[in-house]
């Protein structure tokens, strides 16, 4: 097809995908050494409760900073990383990276005054992994967290290429007492028949929904129609990219349990969400000691 449309054609394509597979090669390289000498990082955002305004959960972000190709976004790398299969053991350093992140912040007496939760999020390729729900109990063992502390991210997608292998490993998770949510809700092919066989606990509404919140009456619709539905299977709700008061008055108005964006804080280093969680709670705390 392309040398039917002409040499030059065919060149220009041949070396746009040359250009292509050297970027991923490349990034493949770095980030197997970035793997080995520490260069990760994990940045956490505050997961809000919608009814005490306090924080219940972070979520964990990878971050990669290469020294010459500077900041690599995960919507980049994972996928290159998922390829390689690299991501088996990014996806292993990351539980145990935030699994031992939230046991120090519980010792710190941070979020002390309730329960701060991880949600870390999932590859296809973790979920698939015949190990996944062995490692996970020997991770939680390891950092001494009580299972249901930790919520894996999953897409829908993920779940519905193979319904009943799904079914099997959320069964085993939740027998273990770990929790799923359902990550970027609303964006995959979603067969409701299979939601209520899925061992899941909470949807997380996509943002591309909640964008246009204020002024699209069919992201309205579809955002009312996700809440409703969520609460008639006793699911949780929490809807991600919250960027304004609009987006988040009509959230609570529908009954939305949960929310997280921009208009609380972006995804911080450890310590940014320590502080930002003390300074949350902080009036709080000076209510209950007034009373
Ligand atoms: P996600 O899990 O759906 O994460 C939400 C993304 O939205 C994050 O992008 C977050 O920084 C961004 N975000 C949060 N609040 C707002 C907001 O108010 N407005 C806007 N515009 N964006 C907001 P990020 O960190 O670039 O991550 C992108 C995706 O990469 C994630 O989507 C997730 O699928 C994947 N990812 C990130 N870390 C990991 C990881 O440790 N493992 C795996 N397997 N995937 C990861
Ligand atoms: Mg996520
Ligand atoms: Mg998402
Ligand atoms: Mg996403």
């Amino acid at each position: 097809r392309a040398k039917q449309d002409g040499r030059n054609t065919y060149r220009f394509f041949t070396a746009e995908m040359q250009a292509e597979s050297d970027r991923t090669l490349l990034l493949e390289n770095a980030l197997r050494r970035a793997l080995e000498r520490d260069q990760l990082t994990l940045h956490y955002q505050p997961q809000i409760c919608m009814s005490s305004g306090r924080v219940i959960g972070a979520e964990a972000l990878l971050r990669w900073w290469h020294p010459d190709l500077g900041c690599v976004s995960p919507a980049e790398f994972i996928p290159v990383a998922e390829a390689s299969g690299l991501i088996l053991q990014i996806g292993e350093w990351v539980m145990r990276t935030a699994c031992r992140q939230l046991k120090a912040w519980m010792l710190d007496g941070i979020g002390g005054m309730g329960e701060i939760t991880m949600a870390v999020n999932l590859s296809s390729v973790q979920f698939r992994h015949a190990d996944l729900p062995a490692l996970v109990s020997r991770i939680l063992e390891e950092s001494q967290l009580a299972p249901a502390l930790l919520e894996l991210e999953l897409t829908e997608g993920v779940a519905m290429n193979d319904p009943h292998g799904a079914i099997a490993v959320m069964n085993d998770l939740h027998d273990r007492g770990i929790r799923m949510s359902i990550d970027d809700f609303g964006t995959g092919y979603s067969s409701l028949s299979y939601l209520k066989k899925f061992r899941v606990y909470k949807l997380k509404i996509d943002q591309q929904f909640v964008r246009d919140l204020s002024d699209d009456p069919e992201d309205r619709a579809i955002v009312s129609a996700i809440i409703s539905m969520a609460k008639s299977l006793g699911l949780q709700t929490i809807a991600e990219g919250v960027e304004s008061q609009g987006q988040l008055d009509f959230l609570r108005e529908q009954g939305c349990n949960e929310v997280q964006g921009y208009f609380f804080a972006k995804p911080m280093p450890a310590e940014g969400f320590s502080r930002f969680v003390l300074e949350r709670d902080e009036p709080t705390k000076q209510f209950m000691q007034s009373i």
